[in-house]
C-alpha cells in the first residue's frame, strides 16, 4: 500500500490499494519518532546536543507483556544525540525523550498530527507510545497527512533553529541510517522506517514514510507492507522515487509505479 501527497497543496498524487490505505490501522512503531523529537525540541524537554547513551538492549514491561526493544542500528556503546538518534532510529534514545514529556502532552502532540492516541496512563505506556509500539494505531492516509504536516513545519522560515536536527537527522536517515535502503544518487530524500507487529500478529509489518523533491516539487511518499520490515519497505520506496525521477526526466507527470 502506498500514498503519495503533494507536500505544497496537500492534494493526493497517487495512491495504491486507496481504500485500504484509509482504512488500514496498523502499529505505527518507529515512524513516529520524527514528531515527538520535532515537539520536544520545540518545547526545550530536549536540546540537539542532548546525548544519550546506548547498548542497544531495552527491555519494558507493561502489564503482563514484555517488549524486547533492542536497538537494530550498527554501532554500541555509542552516546547519540538528536540528529544520529533519529537516522539510527535509537530507542534507547527515545524511551528517554520520553520519559522528558508529560503523558498528556505525549498523546497531545499525535494529535496534533491527526492521530488518535489513548493518553498513557505509566511511564511505560509513555515510552511504548513514543516508540509507537502500543497506544496509537495508524493508516497509511494518515500517516502521511501527519508527514506533510511535518514537512510544512521543517520548511517554515520562522522554525527554531533546534529543529535542524529533524531535518538533518531525516537525510541522514535515508545517507547512511536505517532508512538507507531508500537512498537515490542525485534525489534529496529525508525519512523513517519503521518495522511492527499488531497485537496478537507473529510476523512483523514494514513502513517507509518521508518526502523527496522531483524539480522544485515535494512530495510526501508512505510505504507500509503488511508483511516485511522498515528496510524492505524503504526499498519499495526508493523504487517509487527511481521511476518518478525517469518519468520526470521523460516530461510526463508522477504517477505510481
Ligand atoms: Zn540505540
Amino acid at each position: 500500500m502506498g500514498v503519495v501527497l503533494d507536500v505544497k497543496s496537500g492534494r493526493l498524487v497517487a495512491a495504491v490499494k486507496a481504500p485500504e490505505a484509509a482504512r488500514q490501522r496498523s502499529t505505527p512503531g518507529s515512524i513516529l519518532k520524527p514528531l515527538f523529537l520535532t515537539a520536544a525540541l520545540e518545547q526545550r524537554e530536549v536540546l540537539p546536543q542532548t546525548k544519550v547513551f546506548c547498548r542497544r538492549d531495552l527491555h519494558i514491561r507493561e502489564g503482563n507483556r514484555e517488549w524486547n526493544l533492542a536497538c537494530t542500528h550498527p554501532r554500541s556503546d555509542a552516546a547519540f544525540a538528536a540528529k544520529e538518534a533519529l537516522a539510527y532510529s535509537c530507542n534507547r534514545y527515545f524511551a528517554a525523550l520520553a520519559d522528558r514529556i508529560p503523558p498528556r502532552q505525549a498523546a497531545a502532540i499525535l494529535e496534533s498530527y491527526g492521530l488518535a492516541p489513548t493518553t498513557p496512563t505509566s511511564q511505560e505506556q509513555k515510552e511504548l507510545l513514543v516508540l509507537g509500539v502500543a497506544g496509537v494505531t495508524v493508516s497509511p492516509t494518515q500517516l502521511a497527512i501527519a508527514y506533510r504536516k511535518l514537512a510544512l513545519e521543517l520548511a517554515d522560515a520562522q522554525a527554531p533553529a533546534a529543529l535542524d536536527a529533524v531535518r538533518e537527522g531525516l537525510k541522514d536517515s535515508v545517507n547512511y541510517g536505517m532508512a538507507h535502503n531508500a537512498v537515490v544518487p542525485g534525489m534529496e530524500i529525508a525519512g523513517k522506517t519503521g518495522t511492527a507487529s499488531d497485537q496478537g500478529q507473529s510476523w512483523s509489518h514494514g513502513w517507509f514514510a518521508g518526502t523527496g523533491y522531483l524539480g522544485h516539487k515535494e512530495y510526501v511518499v508512505v510505504i507500509y507492507l503488511p508483511r516485511g520490515n522498515g528496510a524492505d519497505a524503504a526499498l519499495l520506496a526508493q523504487r517509487f522515487f527511481l521511476a518518478t525521477k525517469v518519468s520526470a526526466a521523460s516530461g510526463r507527470a508522477v504517477s505510481a509505479p
